[in-house]
């Protein structure tokens, strides 16, 4: 059953049937092969793009959709429900655009915004190191100015859609401190960058995830976004709104496993009955049910707050350690619906399992997003 959403407009309407459809068509059929063979999926981002579902809540004057935050989110997870490694991909592409578009100057959005929105460019967030994950201040990667550019070296982690995406929006040092750090925004051909191999994951396959390596690269200093010693700030605040889309695919995940428990315990019969008919059973897919909405409930309250242009923050990193913490629990208890089965590849939920982990980590892990909600109690 398709999620009954509470919708603000015809637009938002047609809008999710016409997710619903795209996912029908160019998602549903191939999921399964591309997670299981780590393949990438070529032109299924371009796919995305020519539906006009990369650019939903960016304004139409750069050829962005206008749409609520609260309504690309729900088109987010209907895309992540299908599949998550593309929901993520989407998410992220956002996340990077984000710096431009809150930070560029007019000639730089004019260059840049509308390839990226159109999903002609696809882009890359690259805050990680090594040694940097939760603490991001600790980077190293250097970026040195040298007359009408800056010189890159140094290397970067965990990029998700590495060596694939376009442009990589690039957080590198520029100074001392916290407030030594500035951003970039780096073509994927820029000569002196290479990537690493994919690594080697416990899901999110189709989509890789690489380090990068930047080794004299010349980058013209037009390319700096925002002013020099900004970029920590302009990190968390694109963070902002991109945990917004981690909790939005987390719910996609929580409701996909949802959905194939209940058919589950529709079909499979013990003791002469069918499984959703044992109450304990029951009462497990009951509070699977609550906790998917529970969920989605708490993404939609930042959304909301953040389309009236109040402050957001602790509501999105509410939204999500509730809704990356509902997924993995809907996810592990969706494989114990199924029995040992639920414990192979033939069924989806074991990869549900495996995908909704990694929402408890990527994009401040849930410890991190403790530390920024006990921080803003007090404020
Ligand atoms: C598949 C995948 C995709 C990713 N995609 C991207 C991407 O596109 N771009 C990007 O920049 N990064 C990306 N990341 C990196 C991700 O954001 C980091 O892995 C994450 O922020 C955690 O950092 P870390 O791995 O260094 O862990 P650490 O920071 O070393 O943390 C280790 C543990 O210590 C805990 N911890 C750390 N500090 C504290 C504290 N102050 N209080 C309490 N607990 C604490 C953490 O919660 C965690 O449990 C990705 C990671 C993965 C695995």
């Amino acid at each position: 059953m398709p999620v009954d959403r509470l919708l603000p407009s015809d637009d938002a309407r047609d809008l999710i049937a016409l997710t619903r459809d795209v996912a029908d068509k160019v998602l549903d059929p191939i999921v399964d092969e591309y997670e299981r063979d780590e393949k990438y999926p070529e032109g299924v981002m371009a796919q995305l793009g020519a539906a006009g579902l990369l650019s939903l809540p960016q304004p139409e004057e750069w050829g962005g959709g206008g749409q609520p935050y609260e309504v690309y989110l729900q088109v987010l997870e209907e895309i992540a429900a299908r599949w998550a490694a593309i929901g993520v991909a989407v998410s992220v592409h956002s996340l990077s655009s984000h710096p431009l578009l809150a930070y560029g100057t007019e000639e730089q959005k004019q260059r840049w915004l509308p390839g990226m929105l159109a999903g002609d460019q696809i882009g890359a967030y690259s805050l990680s190191e090594p040694q940097a994950g939760s603490d991001a201040a600790a980077l190293n990667c250097k970026a040195t100015r040298d007359g009408d550019s800056y010189v890159l070296n140094g290397s970067k982690a965990w990029i998700t859609h590495g060596g694939k995406a376009d442009f990589y929006t690039l957080f590198a040092r520029s100074g001392e401190g916290s407030k030594g750090i500035s951003c970039f925004l780096v073509p994927a051909d820029l000569d002196g960058l290479s990537f690493g191999k994919p690594e080697e994951k416990m899901g999110l396959h189709a989509v890789p995830t690489t380090s990068a390596f930047y080794d004299n690269a010349r980058l013209p200093a037009d390319r700096l976004i925002g002013t020099e010693g900004q970029g920590l700030s302009i990190a968390f605040s694109a963070l902002d709104s991109g945990r917004l889309g981690i909790a939005a695919v987390a719910v996609g995940i929580a409701q996909a496993a949802l959905d194939e428990a209940v058919r589950y315990a529709n079909e499979r019969t013990t003791f002469g009955r069918k499984i959703v008919d044992h109450q304990g059973l029951g009462f497990l897919l009951a509070d699977m049910a609550a906790a998917v909405v529970s969920a989605r409930a708490t993404y939609l309250d930042a959304a909301r707050r953040r389309d009236l242009g109040l402050p957001y923050s602790s509501q999105a990193s509410v939204a999500k350690l509730i809704a990356t913490d509902a997924a993995m629990k809907v996810t592990t208890d969706a494989v114990q619906v199924f029995g040992g089965v639920g414990y192979t590849r033939d069924f989806r939920v074991e990869r549900f399992m495996r995908e909704a982990k990694i929402t408890q980590i990527f994009e401040g892990t849930n410890q991190i997003q403790r530390l920024v909600i006990s921080r803003g109690l007090g404020s």
